[in-house]
């Protein structure tokens, strides 16, 4: 049968960028194997849950191009079968009532070397009530062995699990259960997750087979299990939500492009037999392989992305790449905005404009958010770097005199790149100025700044008029 996996996110924050690798590899694996992928929202949690979370999955899902084949399935509406799966386990002997409180088991455990629950209402036959929970009789002795495709057989003894709770005295069937419950019912046969659910697979597998044991359940083999590497930042740290740039949302919003964020996601714990880095999503789709996933932490490197995003955009057709743009420069023709706008307005905007733009800063970018600060000078007023303006014009008079010259030459140019290259170099010579130098100054009374899209192109589509004001305008602000 061909394989049935999910991907299961729990929509209490931002989307993840451990959850999309994770969405990633299920995907993968379902598209590699002609299998199914499922998606399951796990949105049992309402004190953390929040819709826009949810809506957040699934538009981070939509952009990466990750489509599910089935769902999305809400975990709180299968909240019948959980509690069906708890009352069958309750039947068959595998929980038992347990009334103690957090204060009380802390006191009797005080001085023990293990922390945990000790097992003190396991033979006591307590009735249940409001006041008991339900806790799982973990075999006091044996071990349970996770067989992991990544991971090889991963062996736990059961006496490092406590008797867990499984169902809250207010009836709540707790997360482990309901997870299981699910993959049960929805066939899953593959459960590919992170490392940081592996140490309560054990208690899963133990509740799996008991369920497979208890009366009128039908039982279910047990899926196979891939518990993909962690990933780490340059600490060599587990990322952590609050101090390394893990939302999706923002990659999205700064500019990268999903083909390589996809591209970059697939390397985290897993890389193409031919070594090679930029892979496009065909090639994922045919070569990836869990026996290939790596156990060991996988940098989330943001450097290395970016530079993948670099050769993406770079590799790009100039009409793919202008369309990719139209968010971060025309966004109010685009149905998705980034939360910045561009620093003009619509009417000032002009699409041809851009079109003759595009091929001098699609080179030099790594986001497409980059692109409204380099061309910005195109569309709207000049927005003066104040430093570099004192450093090549304010106080230095060479940079004055070569505005001036410039401005007398330029006014009778055959208006083209090739020949306001030559007479910058001309007119530089002619002050001593090396090319880089002499263009300094136009270039800051033209743009604004120092760095940018190559200047003479950009004078070029500019045209006379535009660049003459400038020139004089950054005169005359020396004189005021
Ligand atoms: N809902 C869980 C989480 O977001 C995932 C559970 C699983 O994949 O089994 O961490």
């Amino acid at each position: 049968m061909a394989p049935r996996v999910r991907f299961a996110p729990s929509p209490t924050g931002f989307f993840h960028v451990g959850s999309a690798r994770t969405s990633l590899f299920n995907w993968l694996y379902a598209r590699h194997t002609g299998g199914t992928f499922v998606l399951r929202i796990e949105d049992t949690d309402t004190e953390r849950n929040r819709d826009e979370w949810q809506a957040g999955i699934l538009s981070a899902m939509d952009w990466l191009g990750l489509s599910y084949d089935e769902g999305p399935y809400l975990q709180s509406s299968l909240i019948g079968d959980h509690t069906a799966a708890a009352e069958a386990l309750y039947d068959a002997g595998h929980l038992y009532a347990c009334d103690c409180t957090r204060e009380a088991i802390d006191e009797r455990k005080k001085d023990a070397a293990k922390p945990g629950y000790d097992g003190f209402c396991r033979d006591r036959g307590l009735p249940r009530s409001s006041q008991t929970a339900l806790r799982f009789a973990v075999p006091r002795d044996g071990e349970t062995v996770v067989h992991d495709v990544i991971r090889g057989d991963v062996t736990f003894a059961n006496v490092n699990y406590e008797d867990f709770v499984v169902v809250r005295p207010n009836g709540v069937v707790l997360y482990p259960l309901a997870n299981l419950v699910d993959d049960r019912s929805i066939r899953i046969s593959d459960v590919i997750r992170g490392e940081d659910l592996l140490p309560t697979t054990p208690k899963q597998i133990m509740m799996w087979e008991a369920l497979n044991n208890c009366a009128g359940v039908e039982a279910v083999p047990l899926p196979r299990y891939a518990h993909l590497p962690m990933l780490v930042n340059e600490q060599r740290k587990k990322l952590s939500k609050r101090k390394d740039p893990v939302a999706v949302e923002s990659y999205r919003d700064q500019g990268y492009l999903p083909e390589a964020f996809v591209n970059y996601l697939a390397l985290l714990g897993w890389s193409p037999r031919s070594g090679e880095e930029l892979v496009s999503r065909d090639v994922l789709v045919e070569q990836f392989a869990l026996e290939d996933v790596s156990h060991s932490p996988a940098f989330f490197d943001v450097k290395k992305l970016t530079h993948l995003n670099g050769e993406y955009l770079r590799a790009m057709p100039l009409e793919t790449f202008i369309e990719a743009a139209r968010p971060w420069v025309a966004p109010w023709s685009s149905s998705w905005r980034p939360t910045t706008p561009p620093p003009w307005s619509e009417r000032e905007f002009d699409e041809d404009l851009f079109a003759r733009v595009a091929p001098l800063v699609q080179e030099r970018l790594t986001t497409l958010g980059e692109v409204p600060a380099m061309v910005g000078f195109f569309f709207t007023e000049v927005t003066l770097d104040e430093a570099a303006f004192e450093k090549t014009i304010g106080s230095d008079p060479l940079g004055q005199t070569m505005l001036a010259v410039a401005i007398e030459r330029f006014g009778g140019l055959t208006w083209s790149a090739t020949t306001l290259h030559e007479a910058t170099a001309e007119l530089g010579e002619a002050l001593g100025l090396a090319l880089r130098k002499a263009q300094a100054p136009i270039r800051c009374a033209v743009t604004g700044t120092l760095v940018g899209p190559p200047l003479f192109e950009s004078l070029e589509i500019l045209g006379r008029e535009t660049v003459l004001t400038r020139l004089h305008d950054a005169l005359a602000r020396v004189s005021a």
